[in-house]
């Protein structure tokens, strides 16, 4: 059975263990290096990617979750962990200037602004097209969510919402602002797991 790890300090990693079981996989939660290195894939999730950004660090998990990656293990990060993969941090709120960090693990060449939807609804659930995924239109939670402001030539965009990708790929990098495993559409796992 394919073991995919999910980061589990903080956020919902639970769901995503769901969507995982549901299509077969077994779901591995992943604190430390020994758990990383049981795993072949790995999903980080949303929550808050300063706190998990610093739980990672202390565990010395974001260099070998780097070190993993340059070795080709696929990676899915939604939301928090869309954060956590970007090259590029822009931020237009003074408030976190001090506490950003450009990158955490980095890998993914997009630049994003973090909260940037949330400023105007706290959360919202809307479906997206995303042909390459799936023909039918996909449901999709947004809550607080980062938006990818510009995207590097090596990045697919699988899904827009209002112009702007929600959810690009570049090589074994998946990465979605809004919360695929927070709907029972499996979708987006799907892809991550068969096909990424
Ligand atoms: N706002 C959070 C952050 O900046 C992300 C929100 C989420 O993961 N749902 O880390």
């Amino acid at each position: 059975m394919r073991r995919v790890g999910i980061i589990a300090f903080q956020g919902a990693f639970e769901r995503h263990a769901q969507a995982l079981r549901a299509l077969g996989a077994q779901p591995v939660q992943v604190r430390t290096r020994a758990a990383l290195a049981e795993v072949e894939r790995l999903i980080i999730p949303g929550g808050e990617s300063t706190t998990i950004g610093m739980l990672m660090e202390r565990e010395g998990l974001i260099e070998s979750v780097r070190q993993r990656m340059n070795e080709g293990m696929p990676v899915f990060g939604t939301c928090a962990g869309m954060i956590l993969l970007a090259d590029e941090l822009t931020t237009s709120a003074p408030e976190h200037r001090d506490t950003e960090r450009t990158p955490y693990i980095g890998g993914l060449a997009i630049a994003i602004e973090r909260n940037a939807y949330g400023r105007q609804v706290e959360s919202f659930e809307t479906e997206l097209a995303a042909p390459e995924l799936e023909n039918r239109p996909i449901p999709a939670v947004f809550i607080r969510a980062p938006a990818v402001r510009s995207c590097g030539p090596s990045v697919r965009i699988l899904a827009q919402f209002e112009g702007a990708p929600v959810l690009v790929r570049q090589e074994r990098i998946l990465a979605a602002s809004f919360h695929p495993e927070l709907t029972e559409e499996t979708a987006v796992h799907r892809y991550f797991i068969d096909r990424v």
